[in-house]
């Protein structure tokens, strides 16, 4: 086995798989705590390559690209959740530490083994069935209603592998492909469509020594299936709601073994007497869009966090720094020249926290988040979505 290539004072090399946007986030607080990161890119120019002196090229599929590639490594993570589980298991066969390991990863990959799984530890999620053929279909949106939410159980993101269909006809080109090799392959996620007041996240932190540490229950604005906003701690919340959502994602991180960052998704839904409750709607293994606020408004940043947990280090305080923080995604639209529009959204605020993934610009594509915090939530918010608007080229004044 190749020894991973410590730097000199004993540092560990973390590999983490996939060089998206999430990798690149680590190496700030790598480098600064002296940790190693190699990442496993898809091409030179990924993200995370750009930034990164150690990123050998090769595909998350392949099993001797990723095997090549964690042997020199002290512990694996990854970027996204698309590493096929036979070949984690190929890993886990060589004895690769991994984080979060191949059986919590399952629950992150398979929204049908994460609805069993959560259903079977009581956690509230929405009323859901697997539909293998039209009649699953039929019956199930007799049964709560129409239109009901047909989701592919494997490889879906940013509302990809969503549909809401009106009828069982809506959902028939997906059933075509239930049983063959795929995303589809065991069947359809047919869920209740919920009548939810907001969306929120619980995002935590689990290290293999147990110990975890949660942040405040955040609020995420999604437009069209694409998390735009994020406000933290969601504004008003009920704080019989944000302790329960909290408990359930400690909960669901111990459960699942769960090490590393854990994102729970959830709705928030009207309760009996008026009180608030929630659903959880995904479960995240890694850090997550609804956690790039605490990069500048808690004590410990999720990625410097995630790094932690994986090393098995004694996790930072995730405390909010300031009252509000705010945070806009910057997504691709018409303009491709971002770096001129520094000049303007800096100079105008200097207290915005511009943060840029190196990523070409694609209509609707994440290329970098900007954070504001302040004791005026609705004041940090249009902060920071004006410099995300001005970034992307929505606005231009
Ligand atoms: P992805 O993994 O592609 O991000 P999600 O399961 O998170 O897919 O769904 C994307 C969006 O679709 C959610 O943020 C939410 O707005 C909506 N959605 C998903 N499931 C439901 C549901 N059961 N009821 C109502 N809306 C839903």
């Amino acid at each position: 086995m190749t020894e991973p290539k410590r730097a000199p004072g004993g540092f560990p090399v973390v590999g983490v798989v996939g060089g998206g946007q999430l990798a690149r986030m680590m190496q700030g607080p790598a480098i600064e705590l002296g940790v190693q990161l190699s990442v496993l890119a898809e091409d030179e120019v990924a993200s995370a390559a750009l930034v990164i002196p150690s990123s050998p090229v090769g595909r998350h599929t392949e099993l001797d690209h990723v095997l090549d590639f964690a042997r020199s490594c002290d512990v694996v993570t990854f970027d996204h959740e698309h590493v096929p589980q036979h070949v984690l298991q190929a890993l886990e066969s060589e004895g690769i530490v991994m984080r979060p390991s191949r059986s919590a990863l399952r629950f992150a990959q398979d929204k049908l083994a994460m609805r069993e799984r959560l259903s079977e530890l009581g956690i509230a999620c929405p009323r859901w069935a697997v539909a293998r053929e039209a009649a699953h279909v039929e019956r199930f949106g007799e049964e709560v209603g129409w239109p009901v939410i047909v989701k592919t159980p494997r490889g879906g993101y940013d509302g990809k592998g969503v549909i809401v269909a009106s009828s069982t006809a809506d959902a028939e080109s997906w059933l075509a492909h239930v049983g063959e090799p795929g995303p589809m392959s065991d069947g359809l996620l047919l869920e209740e469509r919920v009548e939810f007041t907001r969306e929120l996240a619980a995002l935590v932190a689990r290290s293999p020594s147990g110990q975890a540490a949660a942040w405040m229950v955040v609020e995420t604005v999604q437009t069209r299936g694409i998390c735009t906003e994020v406000l933290a701690p969601a504004p008003d919340l009920d704080p019989g709601l944000g302790s329960r959502a909290t408990e359930a994602a400690l909960r669901i991180a111990g459960e699942l073994d769960v090490t590393g960052v854990l994102a729970v998704e959830l709705f928030e839904v009207p309760g009996p007497a008026g009180r608030p409750g929630y659903v959880v709607n995904e479960l995240a293994m890694r850090p997550h869009n609804s956690g790039h606020w605490s990069m500048d408004g808690a004590v410990t940043g999720q990625f410097e966090q995630h790094l932690r947990a994986v090393l098995d280090l004694p996790l930072g305080d995730p405390r909010p720094r300031a009252r509000w923080t705010a945070m806009a995604n910057v997504l691709g639209g018409d303009y491709p020249d971002l770096y001129s529009a520094y000049r303007h959204v800096m100079a105008r605020d200097p207290s915005a926290k511009v943060h840029m993934y190196g990523k070409g610009v694609r209509p609707g594509r994440k290329l970098g988040h900007v954070n504001v915090s302040g004791t005026d939530l609705a004041d940090a918010r249009e902060r920071a979505r004006h410099a995300a608007d001005y970034l992307q080229g929505a606005i231009t004044q």
